[in-house]
């Protein structure tokens, strides 16, 4: 049997470029015991892919050169030598953008039941790393109160629209900055944000302004996935004992040297504080944190989007769609 993948040849040198992948096709290793195959159906695209193609410390080690790229996937047991994982089986785990991947006794491969849920897609948005990010990410480590004024960038996105959606069914004041008037409506009109600030276009001090237009006394949380000069806008807006979140940095994953925030004194000013985020922390209770969306969902509280790009040719332009914006959605690629 063969195996479609898309392998990292290169090293990205800022945006990365279509020659950094190749498409290849390698014959698939006999299994062992304990080990078993699955056929991927679909693979997660998500920003933090962009940091495990660099050579550079982080909490993964980098995707090798030559081997397929590093992917949360769900699939079906093709093949098996592991009781634990018959054929037939759906599974999610981290595994690569390929048709198949041989997984390990006791890796990170969970089974999962397609019946569950709306859509088995959902095992990598709502009920996935994404999901459990915005749930996590906004309740345990932004601490929110009622009443409280919430600003989230990248918020049309996966994990930003969740945010908003969450600190409303908190009783909060969701503002939501996102790309274009189309995402500003969607906010406003599909997530429930209470306004919506269109950053394309404008200077960090525009940008500032427009928030300051939007919350006139100031924010209590920030969720922050972009970074950048949008970061250093919403610093520009604190109350006092304001939380701000690190979720994601998008807008400097491409970038050729470190950014970094301009205004960080600005949590001495308002005696704020800011802490990253890194939602494996919480994977013993991701059934907690699932089991209360499910409960918005079948409420009606919670809608969510997913962007399916199909086949693993569309690899490259599919994970590119991240840092252009033009997914709407959690981005998904499907492989089967
Ligand atoms: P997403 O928001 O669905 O997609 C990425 C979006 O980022 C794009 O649609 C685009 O929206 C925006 N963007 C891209 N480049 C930008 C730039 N230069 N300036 C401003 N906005 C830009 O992706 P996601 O999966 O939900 O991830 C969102 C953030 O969460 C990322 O920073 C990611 O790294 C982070 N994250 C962190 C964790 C964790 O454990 N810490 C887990 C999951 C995700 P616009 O059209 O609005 O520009």
């Amino acid at each position: 049997m063969e195996n479609d993948q898309f392998i990292l040849v290169k090293r990205p040198r800022g945006r990365p470029a279509e020659d950094d992948f190749e498409l290849r096709r390698a014959p698939l290793p006999a299994l062992r015991d304990g080990q078993f195959l699955v056929r991927n159906h679909y693979a997660s695209l998500d920003p933090a892919m962009r940091g495990w193609l660099d050579d550079a410390p982080s909490y993964m080690p980098p995707v090798p050169l030559g081997a397929p790229v590093r992917a949360s996937t769900v699939g079906v047991v093709a093949d098996s030598r592991n009781p634990a994982f018959p054929v037939g089986q759906w599974v999610m785990g981290l595994n690569a953008i390929e048709a198949y991947s041989l997984v390990e006794a006791g890796g990170f491969t969970q089974p999962i039941d397609p019946a569950m849920v709306p859509s088995v897609t959902n095992y990598l948005s709502l009920f996935g790393a994404v999901g459990l990010t915005a749930y996590f990410g906004f309740l345990e480590v932004c601490e929110p109160c009622a009443g409280d004024t919430v600003l989230v960038s990248g918020a049309a996105g996966a994990v930003g629209s969740l945010v908003g959606q969450i600190a409303r069914i908190k009783g909060c004041r969701p503002i939501g900055i996102a790309g274009g008037p189309a995402k500003c409506e969607r906010l406003t009109a599909r997530y429930g944000f209470d306004a919506a600030i269109d950053y394309r276009g404008k200077s960090m001090a525009g940008l500032a302004d427009a928030i300051r237009a939007a919350a006139p006394d100031g924010v209590d949380i920030i969720f922050e996935n972009v970074g950048g000069d949008v970061l250093d806008a919403g610093l520009m807006n604190l109350r006092h004992g304001a939380r701000i979140g690190l979720c994601g940095l998008i807008s400097e994953y491409n970038a050729p040297a470190p950014v970094g925030a301009r205004n960080l004194w600005q949590l001495i000013v308002h005696s704020a504080s800011i802490r990253g985020l890194l939602v494996r922390d919480f994977l013993p209770r991701f059934a907690e944190g699932a089991a209360e969306m499910a409960g918005w969902l079948q409420a009606g509280r919670l809608v969510f989007d997913e962007h399916v790009d199909a086949g693993i040719e569309n690899a490259y332009p599919a994970f590119m769609r991240l840092f252009d914006g033009s997914n709407d959605g959690k981005m998904i690629l499907k492989l089967a």
